[in-house]
């Protein structure tokens, strides 16, 4: 979005790539978004200067002498925090008025935003207030509530207010071109990862995460032989499989049935039966030589995550911010 600001959404561990990672990848962004006031002040320490939004403001009062300490922006979402401010004294803050525009998540609704504008300025502890609005289905064209609609609702309620805007998630950018904004928001797409409604490899994204493991076992099968927990599969021909050293505890889904797909040696294979805690077994099938120690990618290079997600009937953020913390983490390319 030409002349926008980007504000680099880093929630959840940076989506599980580690907040230290996102610190140094997100070095050219103009400011960082997150929703964690103890990982907010991790930035702090890691030496990030530039604009800090709370995306869900405070949520005690306790916790405003830290934001101005540190000199972060809360999101004002409800008349909860809309009183703390009105309470509280000392450092002037940067704050986000958030304008529910029919997400009904957070947010005064834009009837509300004129009044509660004009209260947050009146008060010595707001510097300064920018608004923003989340969009409840930028990736689906066959919804009501399009974005244009709650573009609408959100000009009706804050005509005449002057303030910088912040709108795009990921989804907002990548499908809907058109929107223009003072302040963007994306997420996944900074990770590689699509919101949904078309291939990472379609939007030109490549993937940050890959997530590897190695067979530790081989299983010659016979016919009728079944696999794993629940003998969920069985064999109906003489077959070789692999297990894998990864499973729910390492954040692989537990809901990835047999057909997941996953790569060995590079070469596309797929889950066989029930995933367990510590393992996962695999058809060694398409991959002959395959034996213990063959290189196995779960997602990632070569097999982007959002394929499977859609398998275990999930999207590729959950499984982003799944990944455990027992898993070892490699910074390639640092
Ligand atoms: C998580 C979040 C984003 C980023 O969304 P993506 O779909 O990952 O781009 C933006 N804005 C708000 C308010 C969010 O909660």
């Amino acid at each position: 979005m030409p002349g926008a600001r980007v504000w680099a959404v880093v929630k959840a561990d940076a989506y599980g790539h580690g907040l230290g990672n996102a610190l140094r990848a997100f070095d050219a962004a103009d400011g960082l978004s997150l929703v964690e006031i103890d990982r907010a002040a991790s930035l702090r320490e890691g030496g990030w200067r530039k604009p800090v939004m709370l995306m869900e403001g405070m949520f005690d009062r306790a916790e405003i002498p830290t934001v101005q300490q540190l000199a972060l922006q809360p999101v004002v979402h409800n008349d909860e925090q809309l009183a703390m401010l009105e309470h509280a004294s000392g450092t002037p803050l940067h704050v986000h008025l958030k304008i529910n525009t029919g997400m009904n998540r957070l947010g005064f609704r834009p009837e509300r935003a004129r009044e509660v504008w004009q209260r947050l300025k009146s008060l010595p502890i707001v510097s300064g207030i920018s608004l923003l609005t989340h969009f409840a289905n930028a990736e689906n064209p066959q919804a009501t509530l399009t974005p244009q609609v709650q573009l609408q609702r959100f000009r009706e309620g804050t005509a005449g207010l002057q303030a910088e805007l912040s709108l795009s998630n990921s989804a907002a950018l990548l499908m809907q071109s058109q929107i223009r904004c003072d302040w963007t928001r994306p997420g996944v797409m900074l990770y590689g990862g699509t919101p949904g409604g078309g291939s990472a490899q379609s939007f030109g994204l490549k993937p940050a995460m890959t997530l590897q493991s190695e067979l530790i076992a081989v299983q010659d099968l016979q016919i009728g032989d079944s696999v794993g927990y629940g003998s969920l599969f069985t064999a109906d021909r003489p077959m070789r499989i692999g297990v894998v050293a990864c499973g729910y505890a390492d954040g692989y889904p537990r809901h990835a049935p047999t057909g997941t797909p996953v790569l060995l040696d590079g070469v596309r294979t797929r889950v066989l039966g029930r995933v367990s805690m510590d393992m996962l077994s695999i058809d060694l099938t398409p991959v002959p030589a395959a034996k213990v120690g063959s290189r196995v990618t779960l997602w990632g290079d070569g097999l982007p995550i959002d394929e499977v997600a859609n398998a275990a009937g999930t999207i590729g953020y959950e499984l982003m911010c799944a990944i455990a913390p027992r898993v070892r983490r490699e910074v390639r390319g640092a």
